[in-house]
């Protein structure tokens, strides 16, 4: 029986060997951070340390690291009316990209009726002329867009989108969860108010994340209210454990970015030439801009997602069809409807996503199942859906 190959690393990673280490070590400590005697000192040097390695590697001050449960958390802890930098208006509006992922659809505690959405083009980047219409002539905004993708993996303008928040006296939240540890983050040169990530998502534990909020940003009010842990913006003892797996994970993943970017690199080319030479009226969405490393979407008319991931499944091979938190939903991805790449094309959208332990005998491994699958799920050829891409 061959071995499975895991090509789902968007949906989670596996736990690093560092991440682990931390791990073991902070359930083995017995002392509660907000103790003052030694064995609660020691509980929260484990503390200190992970928030200096989280905001060591996303180039932020130590303090503006909150931990939360994870992305979805930290996501909804940022959506909330009454945010303003020092000495500006509150905003009371809510402006996200189409693309985002649920938790910032939902809209946090805004409430999803008052959204207003910022569509995307072809390639699945962000329309900034749109969203200028959106941000001229109305109150300021709380604007979420998010950094990368996890469907199609495209990187956002997302200097330029901060450059048109600011003009408007909005704040800017960013979702960096599928970008994070594949492309350099500088949360002050970017220009943001709010930063989301997640653990899993970089060789972390799941069920921790952490949402990291620029200075001089006021109005925040916690989601869960009770001890002053976490400066107030998020009571509980804290997951000791978990947040020493993140900050191991992202200790690791800031070590070892460029040479993930280089690996993912080469065996995405593979997997991408390979896919089309087996059919070549497979579409690979957004080819043509920016994407983080790792992540392909692809489809092909006649293509049906769940069938082609049950189809990989059976050959021993993970791949999702769009995001994670929405399959076991035969629906199609909310990310292509929005790119607008046509009912045939959308259903069809079948998610590649490496790491750092992915090879290219398990890329060849995925073509050889691409093979299969292509060969008896695609109908015929459809040209006019293939020209307008
Ligand atoms: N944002 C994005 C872009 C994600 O991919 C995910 C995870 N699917 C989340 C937020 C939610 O993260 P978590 O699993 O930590 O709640």
């Amino acid at each position: 029986m061959p071995q499975r190959v895991y090509l789902d690393w968007n949906a989670t990673t596996p736990l690093r060997a560092e991440a682990r280490d931390a791990i073991v070590a902070a359930l083995e400590t017995c002392g509660n951070p907000s103790s003052v005697h030694g064995e609660g000192r020691k509980a929260r040097k484990i503390l200190q340390d992970a928030r200096a390695a989280v905001a060591a590697s996303l180039g932020a001050a130590p303090e503006s690291v909150v931990f939360t449960s994870g992305a979805t958390e930290a996501n909804v802890l940022a959506l909330v009316p009454g945010l303003h930098r020092t000495h500006a208006q509150p905003v009371e509006r809510l402006i996200v990209s189409a693309i985002e992922h649920a938790s910032v659809l939902s809209g946090g505690r805004f409430g999803r009726e008052i959204i207003e959405i910022a569509p995307v083009d072809r390639s699945g980047v962000i329309d900034l002329t749109a969203l200028d219409g959106l941000l001229a002539d109305k109150p300021p905004a709380l604007v979420s867009v998010m950094l990368a993708n996890n469907e199609t993996g495209v990187v956002q303008p997302i200097r330029d989108v901060a450059q048109r928040v600011r003009a408007h006296g909005g704040v800017l939240h960013v979702d960096a969860v599928a970008a994070f540890g594949k492309i350099d983050i500088d949360i002050s040169a970017l220009d943001v108010d709010f930063l989301s990530i997640s653990a899993h998502k970089i060789g972390g534990p799941k069920g921790v994340g952490a949402l990291l909020v620029a200075g001089d940003l006021r109005g925040l009010r916690p989601l869960i209210t009770g001890g002053g842990q976490e400066k107030g913006r998020r009571a509980g003892t804290e997951n000791l454990p978990g947040i020493a797996g993140l900050g191991a994970a992202a200790k690791a993943a800031a070590a070892g970015r460029d040479h993930l970017t280089g690996h993912c690199d080469a065996l995405r080319r593979r997997l991408e030439m390979g896919l089309k030479a087996i059919l070549p009226s497979t579409i690979v969405f957004s080819e043509g801009v920016d994407r983080v490393c790792n992540t392909t979407l692809f489809s092909a008319p006649g293509l049906h997602a769940e069938t082609a991931v049950i189809g990989f499944d059976l050959e021993g091979i993970a791949v999702s069809s769009g995001s994670a938190c929405s399959s076991g939903k035969v629906q199609p991805s909310h990310v292509l409807e929005a790119m607008q790449a046509g009912p045939e094309l959308a259903q069809g959208g079948v998610r590649i996503s490496l790491g750092w332990e992915t090879t290219e005998n398990d890329i060849d491994r995925a073509l050889e199942a691409w093979r299969k699958v292509a060969g008896s799920l695609v109908k015929k050829n459809d040209e006019t859906v293939l020209e307008r891409f």
